[in-house]
């Protein structure tokens, strides 16, 4: 299989991650007979030093023309100084919403080898293999606001949340589809005791569930669904839900597994548009140049690109395989343990890379 593959590497630790995701990709390419054609482009900081604009037309052109984008995290305090409506993160919500990502995935696997690297006890979060399916593009973030003063003087500010039934209907099926190539078990989390929104989420989610009869569908209110991730995490599979129920229940989620630099995520469009897939973490431009950045987190998002874009399941497990077997003996800093070997960004790549 040949694919093209846009890569922005980003900023700070962005660039030295990324190197390695590539070497990975590479070995994956080696060992299963394809041909990934790699094409750099400037996102964020970077493309604000390159063109003066956090995201450019040309590397848009890029990016859309490709089969996906592997991406990196962007920003940092070089870029702090820089005008509000050039910030890097502009970079980000442009290339978003021109690529029309609706679908925001952040799973949340636990290895076992790093399971004392989690907050939560042991027995608790054992066995956590879990996705949260987030709508991206509308609900409250996206709704009418105003800030405005009533008859009385008293300052006031609205936002509106508000979703129509094809909003939902096709984050539900991506979230359904998602669930039938893994545990099949899909929980639709939504305040429908209180919102209209949530009445119609759950109505057009009950009428979706019956054309995937082979996943157990359940419903969960959001409060309960934030308590459920931390008393029984182990019990959920696939998770669906809004923009800003999803915001949060997936940032609660993901401290689950321990370290940033363990989390991918994936942005995905209509089928057969172009996805993008990147860390959950930022540039951590604390730790840039040193060579400790953990790129695993970056290396499961091309492992992710392989098995949602490329339909190569084989080929993204070989992946994570490889990655388990890594973690038991080497560690980069931010999980290490001893008993293991201490290992730089670089080094932890080789191991990946070696063990395809
Ligand atoms: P961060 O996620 O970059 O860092 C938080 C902590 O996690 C830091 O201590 C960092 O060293 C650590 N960390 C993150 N990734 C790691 C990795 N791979 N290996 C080891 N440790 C890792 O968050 P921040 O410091 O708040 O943000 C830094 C910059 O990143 C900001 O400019 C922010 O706007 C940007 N950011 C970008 C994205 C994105 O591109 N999608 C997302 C979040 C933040």
């Amino acid at each position: 299989m040949k694919k093209i593959i846009s890569v922005g590497a980003g900023d700070y630790i962005g660039p030295e991650v990324m190197k390695e995701a590539k070497k990975v990709l590479e070995s994956v390419a080696s060992k299963f007979g394809h041909k990934f054609e790699f094409r750099d482009v400037f996102v964020g900081g970077a493309s604000i030093d390159e063109f003066g604009v956090p995201l450019h037309k040309s590397q848009l052109d890029i990016i859309k023309s490709s089969d996906a984008l592997l991406f990196g995290s962007i920003g940092g305090p070089k870029w702090d100084s820089v005008a509000p409506e050039i910030r890097p993160e502009k970079g980000i919500l442009e290339l978003r919403k021109s690529l029309e990502t609706f679908a925001n995935l952040r799973p949340v696997k636990v290895f076992s080898e790093l399971i004392d690297a989690s907050p939560i006890k042991r027995e608790i979060i054992n066995g956590v293999d879990l996705v949260v399916v987030r709508e991206l593009t509308g609900g409250i973030y996206f709704g009418e606001r105003k800030t405005d003063f009533d008859e009385s003087g008293k300052e006031y500010a609205t936002d509106t949340l508000k979703y129509d039934e094809d909003e939902i209907r096709r984050i539900l099926k991506v979230a359904f589809e998602l669930a039938q190539k893994r545990n099949k078990k899909l929980c639709s989390v939504d305040k429908e005791n209180v919102l209209d929104s949530s009445k119609l989420w759950r109505k057009i989610a009950l009428e979706v569930s019956k054309e995937f009869g082979d996943v157990e569908f359940s419903n969960m209110y959001v409060d309960n669904a934030a308590m459920q991730l931390i008393l029984n995490p182990a019990q959920f599979d696939v998770i669906v839900t809004g923009n800003m129920f999803g915001d949060i229940l997936s940032d609660a989620a993901s401290v689950l597994g321990g370290s940033l630099g363990m989390l991918a995520s994936a942005s995905l469009s209509e089928k057969g548009k172009v996805a993008m897939y990147e860390p959950s973490g930022g540039s951590a431009p604390d730790i840039a140049g040193k060579g400790i950045a953990n790129p695993i987190a970056q290396i499961l998002s091309a492992s992710m690109m392989l098995s949602i874009s490329f339909n190569l399941q084989e080929e993204a497990q070989a992946i994570e395989k490889s990655i388990e077997k890594v973690l038991k003996t080497h560690r980069t800093a931010d999980i290490f343990t001893s008993g293991t070997q201490k290992v730089t960004t670089e080094q932890m790549g080789d191991l990946i890379a070696k063990n395809i």
